[in-house]
C-alpha cells in the first residue's frame, strides 16, 4: 500500500477517535481537530510536515465533498450498504448531527471540483474530464491517469451515483 494511502487511513482513524471523544462537533471544532491530528501524527512519523499537510488537505477536501452523499438515504441504496462498516458511515452520522459548514473546511485550498492524477481521494466516483470514463473508488486511492485516454483531470461525483 502506498505510503500516502496508509497515512491517510491513519489520519482518518485518529480523527475519528478525537471526534468521538468530543461528542458534538461543529465546523470550527472539526477544523481544529484536523489540525490536532496532523500535529500528533507528524510528531511521531517519518513523513515530513509537508506530507502531513498534504494528507490533511485531502481529508478536508473529502469531508467537504462528502456532503453530497451524506444527505442520501443509505439503506435504500445497495451500494451504500457496503459502507456501513467504513469510516464514511460515522462521518455521515456526524454531519447529520452537527450542521457542519463544510465549505468552510477547505478554505483557500485549491480545488474547484477538479482532481488531478497523483492526488488522493478517500471515496467517490471520478469522471475523466477528457473522455467521460467513470471509475468508482471505494477505498482511499491515489488517482492514476485515465486508462482509456491517459487524461489527467477528473471531476468527482458522489459514490451513491455509482450504479450497483
Ligand atoms: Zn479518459
Amino acid at each position: 500500500m502506498p505510503k500516502r494511502v496508509k497515512a491517510y487511513q491513519a489520519f482518518v482513524e485518529d480523527l475519528e477517535k478525537r471526534i468521538q471523544e468530543s461528542g458534538e462537533v461543529g465546523q470550527e471544532e472539526l477544523s481544529k481537530l484536523i489540525d490536532t491530528t496532523q500535529e500528533y501524527l507528524q510528531a511521531a512519523s517519518d513523513l515530513s510536515q509537508d506530507e502531513w499537510q498534504l494528507i490533511a488537505n485531502y481529508v478536508r477536501r473529502d469531508l467537504s465533498d462528502w456532503k453530497t452523499d451524506y444527505q442520501r438515504a443509505y439503506d435504500e441504496s445497495p451500494g451504500m450498504a457496503l459502507l456501513k462498516e467504513s469510516i464514511w458511515y460515522w462521518l455521515a452520522k456526524l454531519s447529520d448531527q452537527s450542521q457542519v459548514e463544510w465549505h468552510e473546511l477547505i478554505g483557500d485550498l485549491q480545488h474547484q471540483g477538479v482532481y488531478q492524477s497523483g492526488e488522493l481521494i478517500g471515496l467517490g466516483v471520478i469522471e475523466c474530464a477528457e473522455c467521460g470514463d467513470k471509475t468508482a473508488l471505494w477505498h482511499p486511492t491515489i488517482i492514476s491517469s485515465c486508462e482509456h485516454c491517459q487524461g489527467k483531470r477528473f471531476y468527482r461525483h458522489p459514490i451513491s451515483e455509482q450504479q450497483a
